[in-house]
């Protein structure tokens, strides 16, 4: 049998030991080069390349444009700014949820790295911030292509009473806390996932038809949910209480979505349900489709998405403002 990906030496590009042996010149130098082509800065306010660069009193490196006198750093306007810690620890818990592929708990990570809790729980939704950036208007799909799609229940957990005498029955929608919803998976075969978040599968069919282009060949399991695709699509289903996989027809690709994202909120994450579903569903769908790039390449990738990308309108002095309230 082959040797799986991630045994290979060519799996392993970045260590996290190299990451903490960089000098702080070399940590920054690393940041403008993703930040910047050639690493030349850039004023985000005018785009002028004329700034005059020179250091803080606490040693961090600024800048200020010659044209319209705004000052600017590594990070201002992007999802990493306003930053605490080092940059050093930013690539350093890039890296680290990195190596993890199936999502990185924040408490772990705050363990690993000697920072606060919050500050990593707030990094780690940044980072999928970015990851969710590379999903914007993504369409999957096409003629002689094949997409399958599958829906996951998540949240809305109901413990049953200790007694039996005082349990309900949670398949009741009466019974239910309402929280439950599902993620919906689009996923081309050796192609890209694109996740939504949904109250039923039947409310996914304006997504599904938007994001999968026409003459796609679907596949999906039996549920009714998707019987309405029949009239737009070439579709193929399978029944799962017979078989995963019979005549062509099967959902693995969808399922293996699914496996990544589970064993993320088993293992790591716990609570995925709630508002932040939708950025858990596009951390697993950027892993599984990452799951062939070595850690280096995916460090930097997520470190440009994040330098590319504007502060975060969810998380950009979070703990701040939900304090004052
Ligand atoms: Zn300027």
């Amino acid at each position: 049998m082959a040797a799986h990906f991630l045994t290979l030496s060519k799996a392993r590009t970045l260590s996290l030991a190299s990451v903490f042996r960089m000098s702080d010149a070399e940590a920054e130098k690393l940041f403008r080069d993703l930040r910047w082509d050639g690493g030349e800065p850039n004023c985000p306010a005018c785009g002028s390349l004329n700034p005059y660069e020179y250091r803080r009193k606490t040693g961090a490196l600024q800048f200020e444009c010659r044209d319209c006198k705004k000052r600017y750093t590594l990070t201002s306007q992007t999802l990493f700014a306003s930053h605490k810690a080092s940059l050093r620890a930013y690539l350093a818990c890039v890296a680290v949820a990195m190596n993890e592929v199936k999502g990185k708990s924040a408490l772990a990570l705050s363990r690993d790295l000697d920072m606060s809790y919050k500050a990593v729980w707030v990094l780690l939704h940044k980072i999928r911030e970015a990851m969710s950036a590379e999903m914007k208007g993504r369409e999957v799909g096409g003629e002689g292509s094949t997409v399958e799609i599958d829906g996951g229940y998540f949240g809305g957990y109901v413990k049953p009473a200790n007694l039996r005498k005082d349990r309900k029955d949670r398949r009741l929608r009466e019974n239910q806390s309402g929280k439950r919803k599902v993620v919906v998976v689009v996923r081309e075969r050796g192609g890209e996932t694109l996740p939504g978040v949904f109250r039923t599968e039947a409310q996914a069919m304006s997504f599904i038809k938007a994001r999968v282009r026409k003459q796609t060949r679907l596949m999906a399991d039996e549920a009714t949910s998707w019987d309405a695709l029949h009239a737009r699509f070439e579709m193929k289903r399978i029944n799962h209480q017979e078989a995963y996989s019979f005549d062509g027809a099967c959902t693995n690709w969808a399922e293996s979505f699914f496996s990544r994202m589970r064993r993320g909120e088993i293992g790591h994450n716990h609570h995925v349900a709630g508002p932040y579903l939708l950025r858990y569903a596009q951390e697993a769908a950027w892993r599984e489709d990452a799951r062939r790039v070595d850690n280096g390449s995916q460090v930097r990738r997520v470190a440009s998405l994040a330098l590319a990308n504007a502060p975060s309108v969810d998380f950009c002095g979070y703990y701040q403002r939900h304090k004052a309230r």
